[in-house]
Order: C-alpha cells, then structure tokens, then sequence
C-alpha cells in the first residue's frame, strides 16, 4: 500500500500478470461491486477483480485514511488472521500521511431502507455515525447477539477490529466445492458446528459473531470513500445487503450517475 494524492480515494491495481486487464485500477465504489454473496468483490470493464476487500476496508476506515494505492498480486486481499486487526498494526507501524485537504464526510440526507424479509438495513440521518447489529443464527453458539457502537471509544473499535469471520462447519464444504475458502483454515476463521466451536484456542470476545458482522458493515460502507454521519441499524445483515446500503447512499451523492444509467 501507498499514499496517494488528496481526493484520490482507494484505488485497487493487480499487478500479476500481463495486459490491460490487470494493470487497471479498480476503485473502491459501490458502484464497483461485482460480487457480495461470501464476501465482497470489486471489478472493472476490463474483467480484473479483486475479493474480500471488506476486512481492508474496514481497518482504512477505522484508520481514517482517505487516500491510497493498494497493489495486489493474485485475486483476493490476503484473509490473515480473518480479522482487520494485521492490517491496523501495519498502519501503525508504517504510519499514516497526514494531508493537507480537508477530509469529507457523507452527510445521509434521506433515510435508506434496504429490507429482504426479515433481514434490513436501515439508516437515518443524524450528526453523528452510530451503528445497531442485530443477528440471529439457529447455531446455539452463536443465537441472538446485539451490539450498539459508536466508534468513539477505541476499546470497542479494538474489539470490532480484531474479531474474525466466521462460517457454520456445515458450510465448509459447499464453499470449497464453489471454489471459495481455499485458503480457509481454523487460523483465519471461526467454525461453529451447532453448540461446538472447532477453533481450540476460543473466542477472542463473547460477542466476537456480531462484532465481526459490524466489521463487515463497516467495510461495506466504506466503499462510498468517507465515513457516513447517519445512525445505521443492521438486522441479520450481510454482504449483498451492505453493498446495497452503500450504493444507495451512493446514489444520494451522485444522483447525475443515476440519472445518466436511467
Ligand atoms: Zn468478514
């Protein structure tokens, strides 16, 4: 990763291989968005992707950087540890180029309903970001959990920050039929398996299910390039409906895009 110029915003470029396809940049934008099913997936017109940017983007929205140049040699951001605490050490360690441009936020201005039966996201406007994840897996280990976070308190950015993806044991194996997880293993993921957690060490947090789901939606959102001041609710959420919820805000910013694809 690189610094980039003010109002650059983050730009992806694969470096492997030869031609135009992977020598274009991908912007991260909602609009970009090619895949969301396990995971989000940005591409351009000349066919190059780049996976699971959501766990990176979380860790640069967290860090408040604007602006970089993001290099990639293969198809998919490294999963690491699963989690976007490897990608903050690395900030901290290389440091973080303060600019002199004044950095933008994204005011909501009309409410954004995204709803798939009982499944939502839901954002008002308000002055300040605040963010309501509410999930429920039938997994007993898992259930019910709820977390209300503000971003103010950097112990609870610490505990968003470090908690890992997780999947359901009984998952495994159709992902990897689909060619997914390849790189899948206990030391970047949690398994649950009904009541049993595969992963000896444990949990880092209680409640690491939802704080991971909030690190997604963290992510997700910031597609849109800078943080939003709204008050987001989450209900069961996950990446087909994060990207929603950021093109839709997107599209309050931009609505001449809309137009002109109309
Ligand atoms: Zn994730």
């Amino acid at each position: 990763m690189n610094p980039a110029p003010a109002d650059a915003g983050i730009l992806f470029m694969r470096r492997d291989g030869d031609g135009d396809k992977f020598r274009s940049t991908i912007a991260a934008s909602p609009e970009n968005v090619v895949r969301s099913d396990h995971g989000t997936t940005l591409g351009n017109a000349f066919g190059a992707s780049i996976a699971t940017v959501e766990h990176l983007l979380a860790a640069l929205a967290i860090s408040q950087i604007d602006n970089a140049f993001i290099d990639i040699t293969g198809p998919e951001i490294p999963i690491l540890d699963g989690s976007a605490a490897p990608f903050l050490e690395g900030f901290e360690t290389a440091g973080v180029r303060v600019q002199s441009s004044p950095r933008s936020s994204f005011e909501v201005a009309e409410a954004v309903h995204i709803v798939d039966d009982d499944r939502a996201i839901l954002i008002e406007p308000a002055d300040d970001f605040s963010l309501k994840v509410e999930i429920d897996f039938e997994d007993c280990l898992i259930g019910r959990q709820s977390l209300s976070i503000s971003l103010r308190d950097a112990e609870e950015i610490a505990r968003i920050a470090s908690a890992r993806t997780f999947c359901r044991l009984y998952e495994v194996d159709a992902l990897r039929r689909a060619g997914l997880i390849r790189g899948g293993s206990l030391e970047n993921s949690i398994v649950v398996d009904g009541e049993r957690l595969l992963n000896g060490a444990g949990l880092r947090d209680s409640h690491e299910f939802v704080l991971h789901k909030a690190l997604d939606l963290l992510g997700d959102l910031y597609l849109l390039g800078m943080p939003v001041r709204g008050a987001v609710h989450a209900i069961k959420p996950g990446h087909d409906l994060n990207c929603r919820a950021a093109l839709a805000l997107y599209r309050q910013l931009h609505p001449a895009r809309q137009a002109a694809a109309v």
